[in-house]
């Protein structure tokens, strides 16, 4: 057992898992400590660097959590709601820091996160890079300053392999724009809008994704009022924001007590 501290990664062969695989290897931080897979994958049972093509580097893809887990602190998930819902028990059952990328999770999936973070820390966002959560802080700020008069309007883009719609991110910065008028945003947001759809509410928080090619994840919050627009916009153009964030989420949670944790906590905004 070493004392640098051990992460494993789940869904080790996803676009997020592969990066951060290497992220984890290379940093001197800490050390890979697991691989997982889903049981079945075709990587189970081979050293996680051959599968990637790469050199070997002395880990070996498991589909068994606990197996992952014995020599670990944490686990970074970037995987699907019913396998970061499956794996959030038994990281607080072996007291290691979940850190959860996953998006697309319903209010059942969040209870049951809940649940676990009483026993081990949980952070969870729905973006870890710094400048999104920076642009949360900002969109938060400016819909404060703003009366009612300025629509908002969240637009974001991102590959065509993404799944779910509106993006983790875009939800997380309705939610700030809501938080920032004092609003609930499953109340006012206005999702998918087809058809003669009526006037725009005032209030309203409205949603629109764009989906294509190989686009790492750009947001633009919109704020339309009355002779001017104010536009935030993040534009990612490396994946690795998110997966330095995630590591850094990982290495900052061993040192919390039991509880859930966004990227804010992180960072300190
Ligand atoms: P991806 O390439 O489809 O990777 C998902 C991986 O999870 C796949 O390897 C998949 O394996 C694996 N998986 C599925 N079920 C599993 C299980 N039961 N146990 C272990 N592994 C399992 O997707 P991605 O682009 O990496 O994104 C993954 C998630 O992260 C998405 O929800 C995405 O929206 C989110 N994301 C979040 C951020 C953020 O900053 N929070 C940034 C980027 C992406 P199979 O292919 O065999 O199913």
């Amino acid at each position: 057992m070493s004392d640098i501290p051990g992460i494993v990664v789940n869904g080790a062969s996803g676009r997020m898992g592969r990066m951060l695989v290497n992220l984890v290897s290379e940093n001197p931080a800490c050390r890979l400590a697991g691989a997982l897979e889903r049981p079945g994958h075709e990587w189970v049972g081979l050293d996680v660097g051959t599968a990637m093509g790469k050199p070997a580097i002395g880990v070996t893809v498991t589909d068994d959590p606990l197996e992952a887990m014995k020599d670990a602190q944490g686990v970074i998930d970037f995987t699907a709601p019913a396998a970061t819902v499956a794996l959030a028990e038994i990281a607080a059952q072996a007291r290691a820091v979940h850190v959860i990328g996953t998006t697309g999770l319903d209010e059942d999936d969040l209870s049951k996160l809940e649940a676990a973070a009483r026993h081990a820390v949980i952070v969870r966002a729905g973006n870890m890079s710094f400048g999104v959560n920076l642009l949360t802080k900002l969109t938060e700020t400016v819909s404060k300053a703003l009366d009612m008069e300025f629509d908002i309007e969240i637009v974001e883009a991102h590959h065509k392999h993404k799944v779910d719609a509106p993006s983790g991110t875009a939800l997380m910065l309705g939610e700030a724009a809501a938080e920032g008028r004092g609003l609930r945003l499953d109340k006012v947001a206005d999702r998918g809008r087809d058809g003669i759809t009526g006037e725009r509410e005032e209030g309203h928080i409205g949603f629109s994704a764009i989906r294509g090619g190989d686009i790492v994840g750009e947001h633009d919050v919109i704020f339309a009022g009355p002779g001017e627009r104010i536009i935030l916009r993040h534009v990612a153009t490396d994946r690795a924001i998110f997966g330095r964030g995630a590591v850094k989420a990982a290495l900052w949670g061993m040192g919390q007590k039991p509880g859930s944790y966004d990227m804010m906590d992180v960072l300190g905004l």
